[in-house]
């Protein structure tokens, strides 16, 4: 309590014992808090900021302000849940350092790298969660989404360029719609991605600054083989939504979802709040399962043999798309 009272602004024990400064006790426990966080984290290790700052994100909160039930499929086993707050603590989910059975990487002792992990079709599955989820609701809110839609940037006229297919769903533009860029463009392409900020190449940034992995990749994605430009040339705007391993989501994919979602309510006649919300704990639950997903099975030594049900129809799937991409 001494350390936290030294913490303390002289603003906020000024509005705590201010009695003309008419401060809420819900306003003065915020103020509080905040110091506290912020005491915590100047006196962190690096992984520890990065841990911090990644689970205070904003969306990072969805899944512990979901209501459990199991119609909404909102309750997580009791595995999931302990791995969902041993990551959020920093508690060690391996004994010492061992080799992913996957791509046969060291891991770390706090699993991080299965978040990463490239290898064995966990992160396929993750991202397919993700983009249903969202053309679901850009279903909701009547923007026609198309799935994987071929030949977008056929017409170009450019080599190498008709097979990519830049849209994980495509969305006709409305007004509604928040985009990025400042030119509109009839038609979007949401491309979606789940970055970790606990990579040692991305750790560093990432106890400096919140969502700094999310937000370098959303850049990269622009850029990489010119995509944007393409898309723009192609008369198609193209906006990338990048989720943080934690459940954090950057500032333009926070921007074009929420204002898809607020569309989602008018169309429905729901509060904006409430559907956001929903659609916050849908996210950020299935981030908390593919996590535990890609421990567990890292977890098992024979796991680059055993390959579960989903992963083996997301790889089929796959497969399937890139053989349709091929033939177009
Ligand atoms: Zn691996």
């Amino acid at each position: 309590m001494r350390s936290l009272s030294s913490s303390l602004s002289t603003e906020v024990i000024r509005k705590a014992t201010d009695p003309s400064a008419k401060s809420t006790q819900q306003e003065l426990s915020l103020l509080v808090d905040a110091a506290a966080w912020q005491a915590c984290y100047e006196s962190a290790s690096v992984p520890r900021k990065a841990t911090l700052l990644a689970y205070s994100a904003p969306w990072a909160d969805g899944w512990l302000r979901a209501f459990p039930s199991d119609v909404l499929d909102t309750r997580l086993s009791n595995a999931v849940l302990r791995t969902a707050v041993s990551q959020r603590l920093g508690v060690e989910t391996f004994l010492g350092d061992t080799h992913c059975p996957c791509c046969r990487m060291i891991m770390d002792p706090n699993g991080h790298h299965c978040g990463a992990c490239m290898a064995g079709g966990d992160k396929i599955v993750q991202h397919n969660e993700l983009r249903n989820t969202v053309h679901g609701e850009g279903a909701k809110a009547n923007m026609r989404p198309e799935l994987e839609r071929q030949g977008l940037l056929a017409n170009l006229g450019w080599p190498d360029v008709p097979g990519r297919r830049p849209a994980d769903t495509l969305l006709v533009s409305s007004p509604a719609l928040e985009v990025t860029s400042r030119r509109r463009f009839p038609r979007v392409a949401l491309d979606f991605a789940v970055v970790s900020p606990f990579k040692p190449s991305s750790m560093r940034a990432a106890s400096d600054h919140l969502l700094a992995t999310a937000e370098e990749y959303a850049t990269r994605k622009r850029q990489h083989l010119r995509t944007q430009e393409l898309c723009e040339a192609a008369g198609i705007g193209f906006e990338p939504v990048v989720f943080e391993t934690a459940g954090g989501l950057e500032a333009g994919g926070r921007k074009i979802l929420e204002s898809i979602l607020a569309e989602v309510a008018k169309v429905r006649g729901k509060p904006v709040n409430e559907v956001v919300d929903q659609v916050k704990a849908r996210i950020s639950l299935d981030l908390q399962r593919a996590q535990h997903r890609a421990i567990a099975r890292r977890r098992q030594p024979e796991a680059d043999q055993v390959v579960s049900g989903a992963v083996s129809r997301a790889l089929l799937e796959s497969d399937l798309e890139a053989i349709d991409a091929n033939e177009a």
